[in-house]
């Protein structure tokens, strides 16, 4: 289960109105891009699915049921930041483990989803490893990891591959795919990137000043973008 409505949000910042009435279905098991330059409100939007920031107005309703008032982590989400947002005092292991410890969730079932997720990012070898001993792009697969332990339904990843180098992004990228297709979870994934966009997205929604401007499959906002500004972002050159 993972499925997620957006209906009509809207999010101010005192005077400015930086979301301007968001509408949106996210399918279970879909894996969904935001794309839109910076400014445009993309972690914003995702702030307020995580319920890291309350809307203006409007409803975001996962699995039918609206968590508008839910705190996050009763959400079944989990994010993944371009900072990685590790504690440099933790291992490898305990970072993964931190928030289901503080779930109240027994040692060794929490054993037991490391022992899968290290599995699936190659992060055996680094489990007893501090965050400072590691390059960025194993710190990243443990923020992706520290996610995936907690087997949320909704993963939302914020611009996750933008400290990394190029190569690294490549191969971070391709982790990502296919820890998509393993885990069928549903996945909303914010970049800048268009090739990004293109390669990962089963939908990308074009987003421009707080509202979208298209939504659709990759090559169908390539063949038939709806407007100039979705041109210049990845349309097909005319
Ligand atoms: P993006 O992720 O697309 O780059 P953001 O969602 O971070 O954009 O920001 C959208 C707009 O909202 C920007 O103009 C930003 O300055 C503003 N903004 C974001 N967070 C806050 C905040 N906590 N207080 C005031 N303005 C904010
Ligand atoms: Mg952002």
């Amino acid at each position: 289960m993972g499925s997620l409505n957006i209906e009509n949000v809207k999010k101010a910042f005192g005077p400015v109105e930086v979301l301007k009435g968001i509408n949106l279905e996210v399918t279970d098991g879909e894996f969904v891009v935001f794309v839109g330059p910076s400014g445009c409100g993309k972690s914003t939007l995702l702030r307020v699915i995580a319920g890291l920031e309350d809307s203006t107005s409007g409803r975001v309703v996962i699995d039918g049921a609206d968590v508008s008032a839910t705190p996050p982590a009763k959400r079944g989400i989990a994010m993944v930041f371009q900072t990685y947002a590790l504690y440099p005092h933790l291992t490898v292991k305990n970072n993964m483990g931190l928030g289901l410890k503080q779930a109240g969730t027994p040692a060794a079932e929490i054993d037991r989803r490391i022992g899968i997720a290290s599995s699936m990012l190659s992060l055996e070898p680094y489990l007893q490893r501090r965050p400072a001993e590691l390059s960025g792009g194993q710190r990243q697969r443990v923020a992706i990891g520290r996610a995936v332990v907690r087997e949320p339904k909704l993963f939302l990843f914020d611009e996750p591959l933008s400290n990394l180098d190029a190569a690294l992004r490549v191969n971070t990228r391709l982790e990502i795919a296919q820890l998509h297709r393993r885990l069928k979870a549903t996945m909303i994934y914010v970049t800048h990137d268009q090739v990004e966009a293109m390669t990962l997205a089963d939908k990308i929604v074009v987003l421009n000043a707080g509202q979208i401007e298209q939504i659709g499959g990759p090559m169908e906002l390539y063949n038939s973008p709806a407007n100039e500004f979705v041109a210049g972002f990845i349309g097909s050159p005319k």
